[in-house]
């Protein structure tokens, strides 16, 4: 028998390998197995297929089968498949992201030892030397603990410790959260007795004392005495192991276990600050629906009957969550699962904890930020036979193993952050997820206030079901918005700085009535433009094709698309002057000079830099909630679907910069961006102000947002689309070709586009140097391919296959890279 097999590596189609007959009977298609791959890596590899055809190569064994029953689900292989075709990457690149690290180790994993471990049996002896090879500290490769222990084959014995929680797999993502286990210990039933714990007290003292202690610190702390009156172990206070190590001095960790091992202590773990420590079981309580509310909600259940895609377009603060959670309700009461989707990590804080409130332990969250260890806990809960009943969860939550999917909710569908950049597979979530819905028979929610022009295309086709939600939640009315002309405020010498007399008048106004104030800036660090004042010299990334930008708490100059950094130079390189200034104005700096003018404000600023250093997103978001910032100064952070109380003024600083962006998206993002950090304002009892700062007051965009008129942007933008050709018009395929050598990347695509000519004519376009050519020190130019929708595409995926592999094979381009990004 022989399995086909995918293996997480970039490669195309699946590899062929020979099953050993002790295993034939259990090897299934969606199990793990250990494979051999090149002269000595071993990985792990899903099985595809089983079958008996002999292939005309020589076929290397399976090594070992890792799982009794399957860990992927035959929708999940289907979904694979689609996502590789569609986004015109390999299946191996589709499983490398679909599955948490820890559920397939290969050589280049990364593992440590688990400092807060505890062996329950002795290791064995291939166990024992692997974790002391771990011991000399900072983690090793599988790879590289291969060659040093010198074991047959070293991924199953790291497999084992891994399941036992000896050795973790090492996190890049340094972990945000608590973790999540915590070492308690308790007194034992058997001592749970006034009489018998007197006499152990009496032996104890005399015998051993350091063990003495210990008891005494432990009774002390669980406030034994009382339990023991009461007669109920219950009452017994819960002590964690390190509080008792505190307790008592010098390291009492052999006499800890002593009294472990002669059972006087039993050690337990506890979940902390995770969803499932919580013992609620599904007390579910449902705010009552308003009207229109209700309305929205019925109308949703007929689209559904029609169609199995819904687009839900609710104004900010409409309640379109409260509408979620009661068809999330009457999901889980047909017995079915939901997924929720969420673009963004930012928002599943404040959501996880409103949806806990009424779901309880039903409840499972999962994203990337979570330790590995976490997730490949949340992906086997799914398997289980008792999985979570809802998943929120951001683009990578489309993998998990859903066994009984009912509904799908994607939240903010609009959001750019579903779509995966960088690296392959280059998917979109929203579309993956309607996919994966469609496949269990599942029915799909988009819900925004701000759709995507492609789903309100799909809307108006017919293809998707629409319901609008118009109102907000007890008729709030929507923020009033002020259009301020920066340019005749320049001209007047009025601006001052960033920040216009109306916009500094309307924040004062604000603080005096203890409101609070969000603004706006869609740029990050001190200034975004660096100069030289005498000769125009302007500092650039050495790796990347894109100017620095200063940033001032680390005094620096950083690249943000390569994130590397470089001191700030005396004087210019160029003119030897020393006369570099920096202009412009990114968050930072914003922040410095609203300080200044409001002295008495508590400002707080959230964008990329502050929300990966200490100030974690969650301390920023918890104390505007509380109300202990006055003013919060941010990136499009900030424009997500938050809901606060007592927001009544937002600052768009600057919408030219979103305005002037060289997408042919960026009108539709530009307005999404700027009516949804506007629905941050008023949406409690009073009608909110926002002042919105530019210098183009006569773009229609500006005049959509003021008058929140969606239908009138996306009609300007279809008529646009369907002039130049672009989505939802056509089917867009960017190809990229990346190498270290601007001539060979020059070259590359310029045959690139010939060959491409001769296959699809006009709908090729370029060779064209992207705004951002260069990065990480590769060239990069990219040639354009517009598909009409009703093309076939595998026909074309398997010709744009064809002449990669072409050109590829030529020894000059052997080191190009050449991959797809379809819109
Ligand atoms: P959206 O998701 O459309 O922006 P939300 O669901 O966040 O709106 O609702 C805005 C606010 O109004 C929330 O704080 C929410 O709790 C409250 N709200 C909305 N509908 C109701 C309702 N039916 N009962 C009680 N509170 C509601
Ligand atoms: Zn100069
Ligand atoms: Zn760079």
């Amino acid at each position: 028998m022989y399995a086909d097999v995918v293996l997480p590596l970039p490669l195309d189609g699946v590899y062929t390998y020979n099953i050993p007959a002790d295993l034939e009977l259990n090897v299934q298609v969606g199990c793990r197995v250990l494979v051999p791959f090149g002269t000595r890596k071993v990985y792990t590899a899903i099985v595809m297929r089983l079958h008996n055809v002999k292939p005309d190569y020589a076929t290397k064994d399976i090594l070992e089968l890792l799982d009794q029953t399957p860990i992927l689900l035959p929708d999940q292989l289907k979904l694979w498949q689609w996502i590789a075709d569609y986004y015109l990457c390999s299946i191996g690149e589709v499983y490398k992201a679909a599955l948490p690290s820890g559920l397939k180790l290969e050589s280049e994993s990364v593992v440590e030892s688990n400092m807060d471990f505890e062996a329950e049996h002795p290791l064995k002896p291939s166990e024992q030397l692997v974790m002391d090879v771990l011991s000399e500290g900072n983690g090793k490769k599988i790879g590289e603990l291969q060659r040093s222990t010198d074991l047959q084959n070293v991924l199953p014995v790291v497999r084992r410790l891994l399941d036992m929680g000896a050795v973790v797999i090492k996190e890049e993502v340094r972990r945000l959260y608590k973790p999540r286990l915590l070492h308690c210990v308790r007194l034992s039933e058997d001592f749970f007795d006034e009489t018998k714990l007197v006499q152990l007290y009496d032996t104890l003292e005399k015998r051993s004392p350091k063990q003495f202690e210990l008891l005494q610190a432990y009774l002390t702390l669980s406030e034994a005495a009382f339990a023991i009156k009461m007669q109920n172990r219950v009452l017994l206070k819960e002590v964690s192991k390190s509080q008792l190590m505190q307790a008592v001095a010098g390291s009492p960790l052999s006499a800890f276990n002593a009294l472990r091992t002669k059972g006087i202590f039993e050690t337990y773990d506890r979940q902390v600050g995770r969803l499932d420590s919580s013992d609620m079981e599904g007390e579910i309580f449902l705010h009552a629906l308003s009207d229109a509310q209700t309305q929205a909600l019925e109308s949703i259940r007929e689209e559904w009957t029609r169609r199995p895609v819904c687009l839900l377009h609710g104004v900010t603060s409409s309640g379109k969550t409260e509408v979620y959670t009661h068809l999330i309700k009457q999901t889980l009461d047909q017995g079915k699962q939901v997924l929720y989707l969420l673009p963004e990590i930012v928002l599943t804080t404040q959501l996880t904890e409103r949806l806990k409130r009424i779901f309880g332990n039903r409840l499972g969250v999962y994203h990337s930020r979570y330790p590995d260890a976490e997730r490949v806990e949340v992906y086997q809960k799914m398997l289980s036979e008792k999985p979570y009943d809802i998943l929120l969860g951001v683009r990578s939550s489309i993998f998990l193993p859903f066994k009984n999917l009912g509904l799908v909710i994607i939240d903010e569908e609009h959001e750019q952050s579903f779509k995966q950049k960088d690296p392959a597979p280059r998917y979109h979530a929203r579309n993956a997820a309607i996919m994966l819905a469609h496949q269990s028979g599942a029915k799909v929610l988009l819900g925004s206030a701000t759709p995507c022009l492609e789903s309100y295309y799909n809307v108006q086709s017919g293809k998707y079901g629409f319901v609008a939600l118009k109102t907000r939640f007890q008729n709030v009315q929507l923020p009033r918005i002020e259009v301020v002309d920066v340019k005749e405020l320049q001209r007047k010498r009025l601006m001052k700085g960033p920040f216009s007399p109306q916009l500094l008048e309307t924040i004062q106004a604000a603080l005096e009535q203890r409101q609070q104030v969000i603004l706006f800036q869609n740029r990050r660090g001190y200034a975004p433009t660096v100069e030289c004042d005498v000769c125009g010299w302007v500092p650039r990334c050495q790796n990347c094709d894109v100017s620095l930008t200063y940033h001032k708490n680390t005094h620096q100059l950083a690249c943000h698309y390569c994130g590397s950094v470089y001191p700030v130079p005396a004087q210019c390189p160029n003119c030897e002057e020393a006369n570099i200034k920096s202009h412009g104005y990114g968050t930072e700096r914003i922040e410095d000079l609203i300080k200044e003018y409001f002295p008495q404000a508590r400002v707080a600023r959230m964008d990329l830099d502050t929300t990966r250093s200490r100030l974690n997103y969650e301390q920023i978001l918890h104390d505007f909630q509380q109300g202990e910032t006055d003013i919060l100064v941010g990136t499009q952070m900030v424009t997500k679907g938050l809901d606060f109380d007592r927001v009544s003024v937002v600052g768009i600083l600057n919408a030219d910069t979103m305005l002037n962006q060289p997408d042919f998206r960026s009108y539709e993002r530009a307005f999404q961006m700027m009516a949804q950090v506007a629905g941050r304002a008023g949406r409690r009892n009073q009608q909110g102000l926002v002042i919105l700062q530019t210098r183009d007051v006569e773009s229609p965009v500006v005049r959509q947002v003021v008058e929140n008129d969606y239908e009138s942007l996306f009609r300007e933008q279809m008529q646009e689309r369907e002039l130049f050709n672009f989505p939802p018009h056509c089917r867009l395929i960017y190809v990229y070709v990346k190498h270290r050598n601007e001539h060979v990347v020059e070259k590359l695509s310029h045959e690139l586009a010939t060959i491409m000519r001769q296959v699809f004519a006009h709908r090729v376009m370029g060779p064209d140097t992207p705004f951002v050519s260069r990065v990480q020190l590769m060239y990069i130019r990219k040639v354009v391919l517009k598909m009409e929708l009703s093309a076939p595409m595998n026909e074309a995926r398997e010709r744009l296959l064809q002449i990669q592999r072409y050109l590829l094979s030529q020894p000059q381009y052997h080191s190009a890279q050449v991959y797809y990004d379809v819109e």
